[in-house]
């Protein structure tokens, strides 16, 4: 496994490369993180790992300032699995010049974590055109726990390149929980509540099958949800899995939510 710092390694690396996967992370990996690795190592000729906490795509420093952060522990990782290079750049070596290809979001898709977290999806996609430009990959592999960055940034980076998106399915923890790096910021209690919610809502999405969405069902959810679990709701909807467009039937829809629980905000998606 060769770990790579600096752009000229990069190239170097990479140069002559085809069908090259690539896994995009912010580190702290996890079993989520591993089932996007193997697939590209089962369908790519080699793959690459990033890891890269971006600043930009923080609209809270705190947040940024304490988003776990486990190096040593992904680099044994990483060896284990034989993944063939690791990136791990320095915030210069990313952001070392004017990105040529610049992303506008435009008003109708500012819904869900973009109409909440001003200026995310600004950063991810900005991270993921200068990432796909220096390592040119044929496949990049993301995964639905991220459903909107999912759709996002398989739409703006196809349009530009020709890197293909492969979305993977969601990984979760025995007791439901998505697996997610923020996990390590919660104890034991909080572990188990937040696997409550997501088996609360597998339940819920199973009981819309028979029934028409209304605006009644979904603020009764809401409002046993905050009871019930002591958190804060940012948002809680039912949209197509298409376009993201609110839906009043569940078929080709999914269940999207973000909450705080003790300051740490979660989304998922069932
Ligand atoms: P992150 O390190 O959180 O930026 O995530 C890197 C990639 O792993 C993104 O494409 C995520 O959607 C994906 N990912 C994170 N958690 C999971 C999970 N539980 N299951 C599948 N993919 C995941």
């Amino acid at each position: 496994m060769k770990i790579l710092i600096k752009n000229n390694d990069l190239n170097e690396a990479l140069s002559g490369l085809s069908n090259l996967g690539f896994i995009p992370t912010m580190g702290s990996l996890h079993k989520g993180h591993i089932s996007l690795i193997k697939k590209s190592i089962k369908i790519c000729h080699k793959t690459i790992v990033s890891i890269f906490v971006n600043p930009t795509q923080f609209n809270n420093l705190r947040d940024y300032k304490r988003y776990p952060r486990n190096l040593k522990k992904d680099l044994k990782i990483l060896k284990k699995l034989n993944v063939n290079f690791v990136y791990i750049p320095k915030k210069k070596q990313i952001y070392n010049s004017k990105s040529k290809i610049k992303f506008h979001m435009p008003k109708k898709d500012k819904i869900l974590c973009a109409k909440h977290r001003k200026g995310h999806f600004e950063g991810v996609i900005d991270v993921m055109v200068r990432l796909t430009e220096k390592i040119k990959p044929s496949k990049i592999f993301m995964g639905e726990k991220d459903f909107q960055q999912l759709l996002l940034v398989k739409r703006f980076i196809e349009k530009n390149f020709t890197s293909k998106i492969i979305p993977c399915k969601t990984i979760r923890d025995t007791n439901s929980l998505a697996l997610s790096s923020r996990n390590l910021l919660l104890n034991k209690n909080g572990l188990i509540n937040c696997g409550r919610i997501a088996k609360n809502l597998i339940s819920f999405k199973k009981r819309l099958l028979k029934r028409k969405i209304t605006k009644k069902i979904i603020n009764t959810k809401i409002f046993e949800l905050k009871r019930k679990y002591n958190i804060n709701i940012e948002y809680f909807e039912i949209r197509n899995i298409k376009n993201l467009k609110i839906s009043k039937n569940i078929k080709n829809s999914r269940i999207f939510v973000a909450y705080h629980f003790n300051n740490i905000r979660f989304i998922d998606n069932f």
